[in-house]
């Protein structure tokens, strides 16, 4: 992988080769970005480039030993932590140090990429700080997270921070068809349903219910505008909803309808999801206010809420129901 095949946020990548490339990389990168949009995949394209043992113009070559052992995640001098279980522990962290104050095995660096690093524990990331106050000088560390509010300032205030930002949907279709074989169809959807991140889109794609739960969630989305009744919703919405994450992720679908008649209500077209449904979404749109558009997201957004705090499914979404149409 090279930084200019990255999908989107090609000025961090930009940014990070060039460092790397003039040798003034820091010891810290702070790599902020929700769930799949790319934080390892940088991490990774960044730790080949450190350890190439033929760079062109700071990029990896991608052939030599170091590059294949990277890729391969058994290069000798590189390490790395995520989760164990709920939080990154002391002792996780602890156990890296010994390897972080002495020589690299086989190259020039060391380097360690925390993957959820928000998730270290307060006397993790202590201990983690210790690290990055007195580094050696062939160290470097990567932290990931979603979260960077979670990390000690003390530890951001050392890092260089890389903001990774949402991707644009034509941009991860391409990436789709491209490296997944995706047919045109499915990279469109999968594209326009993953929020601008490239590994949740490749996640759907790999979805074989995804595309039902799509259809589900639009008839869902359009019942609550133009059912007759809380029974006929009811039965529209059919069978149960899954665990919570499945019911969030179906809200969210429900909500990426009601945010697209928004922007079409607002004659910013450009920006919507379904674009595979323009058709229907324009038809969908005669039928509804934009003020019963803001109240449903907003109705949306409070059974989110409460399927969040474990509020019983069911009755949370004909609670929904009542209150968009009572
Ligand atoms: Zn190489």
């Amino acid at each position: 992988m090279r930084f200019s095949e990255l999908t989107g946020n090609r000025d961090s990548a930009a940014r990070l080769k060039e460092r790397i490339r003039q040798g003034t990389s820091f010891h810290a990168y702070l790599i902020d970005g929700p769930d799949g949009i790319g934080k390892r995949r940088l991490a990774y394209t960044a730790a080949q480039a450190l350890m190439c043992e033929n760079p062109r113009e700071g990029e990896p070559c991608g052939e030599c030993p170091a590059c294949r052992k990277v890729a391969g995640g058994n290069h000798a001098d590189l390490h790395y932590i995520t989760t164990d279980g709920s939080s990154i522990k002391d002792e996780q962290i602890e156990g890296i140090q010994g390897i972080l104050f002495a020589k690299p095995f086989d190259g020039d660096h060391t380097i360690l990429i925390i993957d959820k690093a928000d998730t270290m524990t307060p006397r993790a990331q202590n201990r983690l700080l210790k690290t990055l106050e007195e580094p050696a000088g062939s160290v470097r560390v990567f932290l990931l997270t979603e979260k960077r509010s979670d990390i000690l300032p003390t530890i951001v205030s050392r890092s260089v921070v890389i903001r990774l930002k949402p991707v644009e949907a034509e941009e991860i279709r391409q990436f789709l068809i491209r490296e997944h074989g995706a047919s045109e169809k499915d990279a469109e959807i999968a594209a326009a349903c993953s929020a601008g991140c490239p590994g949740r889109a490749v996640r759907l794609l790999q979805d074989e219910d995804f595309r039902q739960r799509r259809e589900r969630s639009i008839a869902c989305a359009r019942a609550l505008a133009e059912a007759e009744s809380l029974p006929e919703f009811m039965q529209t919405l059919g069978e149960d909803l899954g665990d919570k994450e499945e019911a969030l992720a179906f809200l969210d679908l429900v909500l990426s309808w009601y945010r697209d008649l928004l922007l079409l209500d607002l004659n910013a077209g450009s920006g919507i999801m379904n674009r595979d449904r323009t058709e229907e979404l324009a038809r969908a749109g005669k039928k509804v206010s934009r003020k019963q558009i803001l109240q449903t997201m907003e109705e949306l957004e409070k059974a989110k809420q409460d399927i969040m705090m474990n509020a019983n499914k069911g009755y949370v979404i004909r609670n929904m129901y009542l209150k968009i149409r009572g």
